[in-house]
C-alpha cells in the first residue's frame, strides 16, 4: 500500500455512495425506502429486509457472517442458511407461545446462535434485547425486569454462573433457551436446548406482519453518565440503518466488513447486523476479545475491506506501536471508522501512518439508533472533527432559554441537538416516558452531548454536558485536555474531569496511563504539565496530575468521567453495572 501523508489521506475523499443520493431526495424521506423491499402483504419487518428477501435472489449462497472462534475455528452462514435458521427460531417461537411485541433477551458472546436468534425473533414479530455476555447477575436481572423478558437465549456456562441464580426473582421468564454441549445441558432444569429444538422444530417461513412503528429492539445506554436507560426502536429504524451505513461507512456490495462492537450494545445491533445484511455483504464476527496481533491478523487473512471500530480499541492498538500492523498485508483495506468516543487527532494521524488510512471518526447514541453525523468518503476529514450530520439529518448547537431554545450560530458551544424524526430515533424510554419527554424541546432532541459547528458545518464534540468543566470562568470541555495530552510519546489514555475549588471553582485534573516503558516520575509530570500548557494555554491546562495504571471503563469501551471524579470526591460511585474494569 502507498503511503499517503497525512494531508493527502485527508483531504483527498473517495467517491463513495453519498453523492449518489440527493438531500432532496432523502428529505423527501423516499430515498432510503426505496432500497428496501417492503413485507409483500404490506408492512416493514427488519429480518426481511435483512434475510429474507435475499434469500430468495441471487444472494442466497452468499456468506452472510463468517464466524472466527476463540480457537481460530471457522463456522459460516449464508443468506439462505440464516434464512431456514431464523424461520425454525421463529418456528420455536410460536410453539412456546411467544406473541408479538413479546421480548426476547440475549445473553452470549458472538457466537452464530446469538446471530440466528436475534433475526428470528425479529421474523416472529418480537422485540430482541440483547445483554453483554460479561454482565454480573444484577445487571441482568435489573434489564430483563425492565423488559419483563419471556425468553432468555443464553450458554450453558452463562446460564451456570449468572442466570441460574436470579431465575426465581424473574416470573415473567418464562423459558430460557440454552447453547452448549447436549451433556451439559441436560443437567439444567427448566431450560431447553436450544441446537436440539432447532433441529427438529418446524420451521415458520412467514414473516410476521409488523408495521414501521411496531417495536423491534430494546437497547440499554451504556451507563457512563449515570443508570442506563432502555431504549426501544422500531422496525422503521431499518431504513436508516440501511442509508447511513451505506453513506458513513461506504459499505458497497462486494466489501468484506467488520465491525468490532458487540451486539450488547446498538452499534453490533445496527451495524454489527442489520445493515451489512440489509446491504447484502459478508460481515467477519469473531468471537475472541481484543487482542492487538489478533486484530491485524483478521485484517489482514481474511481480506477485510471496511472496518468499524472504537477509540478504545484503536488506543489500544497505538499502544502496541505501528510494526505489528506492518507485519501484516493490509492491502484489501480501503476504509476504516470509529464511534463511541471522541476520537482524539492523534488517532487519526497514527491511522494515516499505521495503516495508510485516516480513521474516519462518527457520532451518534443509543437513542438516536445510527449514525447522524460523520466524516464520510466523500468528504476531507477535518481530524478531530466528528464530521458533518448525514444528508436528511438537521442538526443545531443550542441553548436552553426559559423561552425554549437559542440556536446558536459557528464556532459558539452549546448542547448538541438533532430535528426530530428521523427514521431510527428512539420512540420511548422503556417504564421511563417522562424521561424520554425530557429529552425533546419542540422539534428538537437534545443529545446531552456539548458541541460546535464550523463555519464548513462539521461539528466539533466537546465533552458530554455533565463532563464540561467550569474553571475561572473558562468553560473546559474534557476532550480538548485529554487531546492535547494523548499527543505525548508516553501517553496511552488520558480522563481529564473538573475537580471543586474554592478559589477557581473547578479545576482540571488529568489522570493518565502511560504507555510501556514508561515510569512515572516528578520529571514526567513536569513535563507533560508543560506539554499541556503549551499547547492550551494556562487557562486550559490540567492543574493536577495523576498517572494511574488504567481507566475505569464501561464494557462498551467508555473512559466513565463521573467515577473518576466521585473517586477523587470520595463521593459514592452510583450505578456501575456496566463498568468493565478500571485497565
Ligand atoms: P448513558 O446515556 O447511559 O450515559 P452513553 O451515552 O455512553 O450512556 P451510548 O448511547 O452508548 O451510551 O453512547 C453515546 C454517547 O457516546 C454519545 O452521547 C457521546 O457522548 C459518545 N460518543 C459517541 N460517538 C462519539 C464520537 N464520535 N465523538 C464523541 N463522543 C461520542
Ligand atoms: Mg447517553
Amino acid at each position: 500500500m502507498a503511503d499517503p501523508t497525512l494531508d493527502e489521506a485527508i483531504q483527498k475523499p473517495t467517491p463513495g455512495l453519498l453523492p449518489n443520493l440527493s438531500l432532496a431526495e432523502l428529505d423527501a424521506g423516499e430515498a432510503p425506502l426505496e432500497e428496501l423491499s417492503g413485507l409483500p402483504g404490506g408492512g416493514l419487518n427488519i429480518a426481511y429486509e435483512a434475510v429474507v428477501r435475499h434469500a430468495a435472489g441471487p444472494l442466497r449462497d452468499r456468506v452472510a457472517f463468517r464466524f472466527l472462534g476463540r480457537k481460530d475455528e471457522v463456522a459460516e452462514l449464508s443468506y439462505g442458511q440464516l434464512d431456514e435458521q431464523s424461520a425454525r427460531f421463529a418456528g420455536l417461537l410460536a410453539e412456546l407461545g411467544v406473541a408479538r411485541g413479546e421480548r426476547v433477551f440475549l445473553l452470549a458472546g458472538r457466537i452464530p446462535e446469538l446471530y440466528v436468534a436475534v433475526l428470528g425473533a425479529l421474523r416472529h414479530g418480537a422485540v430482541v434485547s440483547p445483554l453483554f455476555a460479561a454482565f454480573g447477575p444484577e445487571p441482568i436481572q435489573a434489564r430483563l425486569e425492565i423488559g419483563a423478558g419471556k425468553v432468555l437465549v443464553t450458554t450453558s456456562a452463562l446460564y451456570k454462573s449468572k442466570v441460574k441464580k436470579i431465575r426465581a426473582a424473574l416470573p415473567a421468564l418464562e423459558h430460557v433457551l440454552v447453547v452448549g454441549e447436549p451433556e451439559k445441558v441436560a443437567k439444567l432444569e427448566g431450560v431447553v436446548d436450544l441446537r436440539a429444538r432447532l433441529a427438529e422444530v418446524e420451521p415458520r417461513r412467514e414473516v410476521a406482519p409488523t408495521q414501521p412503528e411496531d417495536p423491534a429492539l430494546l437497547h440499554f445506554t451504556s451507563g457512563t453518565t449515570g443508570k442506563p436507560k432502555g431504549a426501544l426502536h422500531v422496525h422503521q429504524a431499518v431504513q436508516w440503518h440501511r442509508a447511513s451505513a451505506a453513506w458513513a461507512l461506504d459499505l458497497h456490495p462486494d466489501d468484506v466488513f467488520w465491525c468490532t462492537a458487540d451486539p450488547g450494545w446498538v452499534t453490533g445491533m445496527s451495524y454489527g447486523i442489520v445493515a451489512p445484511l440489509v446491504l447484502g455483504l459478508t460481515s467477519i464476527v469473531d468471537e475472541a476479545d481484543f487482542n492487538a496481533e489478533r486484530w491485524y491478523r483478521i485484517l489482514a487473512e481474511q481480506r477485510v475491506t471496511v472496518w468499524y471500530t472504537a477509540p478504545t480499541a484503536v488506543r489500544m492498538l497505538m499502544k502496541v506501536g505501528d510494526e505489528a500492523a506492518r507485519e501484516q498485508d493490509l492491502s484489501a483495506l480501503r476504509f476504516v471508522a470509529s464511534v463511541g468516543e471522541p476520537l482524539n487527532p492523534e488517532a487519526v494521524r497514527w491511522g494515516v501512518e499505521a495503516l495508510g488510512l485516516p480513521i474516519h471518526d462518527n457520532w451518534w447514541q443509543t437513542e438516536t439508533g445510527g449514525i447522524m453525523i460523520a466524516n464520510t468518503a466523500a468528504m476531507p476529514i477535518k481530524p478531530g472533527s466528528m464530521g458533518r450530520p448525514l444528508p436528511g439529518i438537521e442538526v443545531s448547537i443550542v441553548r436552553k432559554t426559559p423561552e425554549g431554545l437559542s440556536h446558536l450560530g459557528a464556532g459558539e458551544e452549546g448542547e448538541l441537538a438533532l430535528r426530530r424524526g428521523w427514521p431510527s430515533m428512539v420512540r420511548t424510554y422503556l417504564n421511563e416516558e417522562e424521561r424520554y419527554q425530557r429529552c425533546f424541546v419542540g422539534e428538537w432532541y437534545l443529545s446531552g452531548d456539548l458541541a460546535r459547528r464550523d463555519a464548513d458545518g462539521y461539528v466539533w464534540f466537546v465533552g458530554r454536558a455533565d463532563d464540561v468543566i467550569n474553571t475561572s470562568g473558562h468553560l473546559v470541555g474534557p476532550f480538548e485536555v485529554e487531546s492535547a495530552l494523548m499527543e505525548h510519546p508516553a501517553v496511552a489514555e488520558v480522563g481529564v474531569i473538573g475537580k471543586p475549588d474554592p478559589v477557581a471553582m473547578e479545576l482540571v485534573k488529568a489522570f493518565v496511563a502511560l504507555k510501556p516503558g514508561h515510569e512515572d516520575s516528578d520529571e514526567l509530570r513536569q513535563e507533560l504539565f508543560a506539554f499541556a500548557r503549551k499547547r492550551l494555554g494556562s487557562a486550559v491546562a490540567p492543574k493536577e496530575l495523576e498517572v494511574v495504571a488504567g481507566l475505569p471503563k464501561t464494557r462498551s469501551g467508555k473512559i466513565m468521567r463521573r467515577l473518576l471524579k466521585a473517586r477523587e470526591l470520595g463521593l459514592p460511585e452510583g450505578d456501575t453495572s456496566t463498568l468493565e474494569s478500571d485497565g
